[in-house]
């Protein structure tokens, strides 16, 4: 399993491949050690239960897109529309959704966004709920209060 997350220091993006000594973990860009608490589940079983970065255990999965990419082809389309005369709007809204449904899915800490990848799912995690994402949103700010 690989986790991508932000370093809590200086908030650039580092990786974390389960197997790696998580007690010395370093950060790459500024140099300062991360703690990491990787759970049993997540070291052993490759299940995400609890958030290797923040300890917490709320987490969303969804389809590991490339919003970049997927904005270049309709973008594409849509400039070619011009000449094909909408046709290539169409094969470019074709082409998104093939590569939307063959994703992989790669499942989000509500809290940090720390991004897991790799893993066995956890039939837990489900997909982004509007509910847990504002209640958790609410309690990163009083926490910042
Ligand atoms: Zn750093
Ligand atoms: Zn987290």
């Amino acid at each position: 399993m690989r986790v991508n997350f932000l370093c809590p220091l200086c908030s650039r993006e580092n990786v974390y491949v389960t197997g790696e000594d998580p007690q010395d973990f370093t950060c790459e860009h500024c140099q300062s050690s991360v703690r990491l608490e990787v759970s049993e589940s997540v070291q052993q079983r490759s299940v995400v239960d609890r958030c290797v970065l923040c300890c917490k255990d709320l987490f969303f999965v969804q389809k590991d897109f490339n919003r970049k990419l997927g904005c270049a082809i309709v973008l594409l389309g849509a400039v070619a529309s011009v000449y094909t005369y909408g046709a290539s709007l169409l094969l470019a809204a074709a082409v998104d959704w093939f590569l939307y449904y063959r994703l992989p899915e790669v499942t989000i800490c509500y809290f940090c966004n720390s991004v897991y990848r790799g893993y066995t799912p956890n039939p837990k995690h489900k997909g982004y709920d509007l509910n847990i994402g504002e209640l958790v949103e609410s309690a990163i700010r009083d926490q910042k209060a």
